[in-house]
């Protein structure tokens, strides 16, 4: 199982690496985060402790000084009366000495706890005629010398710290000498951001705080008898000491702890913040800090923004790594298959190459095949040829030469007889025979001869007649009808002789079919045509017809359908060959009455002087 090409086991197996080194990066920071708060808090209570020992010590030593002035010892131990005219000088110190150390007052208090002269003297709110005889500092300073404190003046309503000491006349005490000092400045001073800091008092009562709704209020329940005390000195000029809220929860390192306080920016929300706290300068105080925890969370936050962050470009990367991966397999698989389809082409093609070539060699081969079969046919048709012409011959001439030998004898015999005429009857016969012979072989040249070309305008009427003469004695004998219907301007362009030869030709082929025939009869018809240029010639006879065998190779040598000894098969060769030596042509059909038709298309031979033998 993949996701985007990733196997899940991965996935998950990533997941868990990011959650782990996440909690453990967030572990770290938070850590990290705290030990920097704590180091930043050890320095604020180190700066605040000895800032707070700076302030006070500054303030401490003041009311010692004051009673030890022999002004306020005479005052103290003047009598009521006797003190009013020691006043003025005494006040008038104690003015001088508050301006000058920058406290809230200074005053002189009597055995009685009442305040006789104060710097504030001729103020609104003055302290004089204030008994302070219920506050700690006060009886501190008769007991042991010296007293301090941190309460709200009764009169002003005012926070403020109280110190003491006890006026002496020789061993005896006399009274005492308070100065009362404001804490705002250091609060003031104190207040930085993400941070409150605070003085703790002996009371478990916050008494100086940078975070003004913590003051006066306890970081622990007061017991009973310590609110009756409280009570009882108006420390905190009668107010109710409510709980801060303060919660203390588990430890961290360095003496820090956490703990749960009011929300200082959010009002009535409470908060988890740091505390350390150290021992004030004076007994019974401490200084505390409450460190916000934000700038650790933000660490913790920045390390889980890294971290998350490292893994996502991580991620991608491998991502990124697994597709380029893929598609590199997948281009080589393509380039694969590429080169495996051109090798297959390569090889289809050498096949189909070397099929070709043997195709080509087939082909070539066939062909030498076939001209050698045709040359073959060629020499076997030559053979036939001449084998028909030399048994056509042979019998031609055998014939008569078997008839001469046999009449030569029988002459030979006649004269040994004395019977002269007889023996003069063969010789004669003997000469005819050798007439027909030599024209037997003069039609063998006729047609062996190249036919001339040199055409003169004749009459076919003229032709026809001259013709007749050739076989007009046949036509008698065998009593053919002949019927002629020839124009008289079918004049042609011909050879005289050889066109009589043509002639004498066609009707000897028409008597040799109508030959035993009944009723037989020849037509002999020329006329010009539609086309000026030509005249046409026919002959037709009402004979068997022409064997279908023989029509198509009609006008070729040696066919012939007579017996041997009565045709050569060279008459209409040798027509044709004359007819076209005139530019003519010459065509056969058989009639549908039956009959064969022998037609001539001549160039017709206008103008010229006509060649009539
Ligand atoms: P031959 O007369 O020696 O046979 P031809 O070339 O003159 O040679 O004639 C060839 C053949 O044509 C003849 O043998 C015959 O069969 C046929 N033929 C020619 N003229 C006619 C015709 N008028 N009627 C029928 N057959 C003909």
């Amino acid at each position: 199982m993949t996701m985007l090409g990733v196997p899940l086991w991965t996935v998950v197996a990533s997941a868990a690496l990011y959650l782990a080194v996440a909690a453990a990066a967030m572990e770290f920071a938070w850590h990290r985060g705290l030990d920097a708060l704590t180091e930043a808090g050890a320095h604020r209570l180190d700066l605040y402790a000895a800032s707070l020992k700076s302030e006070l010590g500054r303030y401490e030593i003041l009311p010692a000084i004051a009673a030890r002035q022999d002004s306020i010892k005479t005052l103290l131990a003047a009598s009521p009366d006797a003190r009013r005219a020691l006043l003025p000088a005494v006040d008038g110190y104690l003015e001088a000495v508050n301006a000058d150390a920058g406290s809230v007052a200074v005053d002189v208090i009597d055995l009685n706890g009442d305040v006789i002269a104060a710097s504030n003297w001729n103020r609104p709110v003055s302290f004089v005629g204030t008994n302070v005889a219920y506050r700690p500092y006060f009886t501190d300073s008769l007991a042991s010398g010296s007293g301090r404190f941190f309460g709200i003046g009764t009169n002003t309503g005012q926070p403020g710290l109280y110190f003491a000491s006890a006026v002496r006349g020789g061993q005896k005490v006399l009274g005492a000498t308070a100065v009362k000092i404001s804490v705002d400045p250091l609060e003031s001073a104190w207040r930085v951001p993400n941070e409150a800091a605070m003085v703790v008092d002996g009371n478990g009562v916050v008494v100086i705080s940078t975070v003004p709704a913590w003051k006066f209020t306890a970081l622990a329940p007061i017991a009973a008898h310590k609110q009756e005390q409280i009570q009882a000195s108006r420390q905190y000029a009668g107010r109710k000491v409510d709980k801060l809220g303060y919660e203390r929860l588990d430890d961290w390192r360095n003496g820090a702890w956490f703990a749960r306080l009011p929300d200082w920016s959010h009002p009535g929300r409470e908060r988890r913040y740091l505390v350390m706290s150290r021992s004030a300068p004076q007994a019974g105080d401490a200084i505390m800090v409450a460190l916000d925890l934000s700038a650790a969370r933000r660490q913790q936050q920045l390390a889980f923004a890294f971290v998350t962050g490292a893994f996502l470009i991580a991620g991608l990367y491998a991502l990124y790594a697994v597709q380029r991966r893929r598609v590199i397999v997948e281009r080589l698989k393509a380039q694969d298959a590429l080169q495996r389809a051109n090798d297959r082409l390569e090889a289809t093609v050498l096949q189909r190459t070397a099929a070709l070539q043997q195709e080509i060699d087939e082909r070539v081969l066939t062909e030498q095949k076939l001209r050698d079969s045709q040359q073959e046919l060629v020499h076997a048709g030559k053979l036939a040829v001449l084998g028909q012409m030399a048994a056509g011959l042979t019998h031609e001439i055998n014939q008569p030469l078997v008839a001469i030998r046999t009449l030569c004898d029988n002459a030979r015999t006649f004269f040994e007889r004395g019977q002269s005429a007889q023996a003069l009857a063969n010789l004669e016969r003997v000469g005819r025979l050798v007439e027909n012979m030599a024209q037997l072989t003069a039609e063998l040249k006729a047609f062996a001869r190249k036919p001339e070309a040199n055409t003169v305008p004749v009459s076919l009427a003229d032709a026809l007649a001259h013709a007749r003469l050739m076989v007009d004695a046949r036509i008698r004998d065998e009593q053919v009808r002949l019927d002629i219907d020839i124009a008289p301007d079918a004049i042609v362009a011909a050879e005289p002789g050889r066109l009589q030869q043509v002639i004498v030709n066609l009707l000897g082929n028409a008597l040799d079919a109508l030959a035993g025939r009944e009723a037989p009869r020849i037509r002999i018809g020329a006329s010009r045509t539609d086309d000026p240029a030509r005249v046409t010639f026919f002959i037709a006879d009402n004979g068997p017809g022409i064997d279908p065998h023989v029509l198509a190779h009609l006008f070729e040598p040696f066919v012939t359908t007579k017996p041997r000894g009565h045709g050569l098969g060279l008459g209409l060769a040798i027509t044709s060959r004359i007819i076209e030596g005139f530019g003519a042509r010459i065509a056969a059909v058989n009639l549908e009455g039956g009959g064969a038709q022998f037609t001539i298309e001549f160039v017709a031979a206008n103008g010229g002087s006509i060649d009539s033998e």
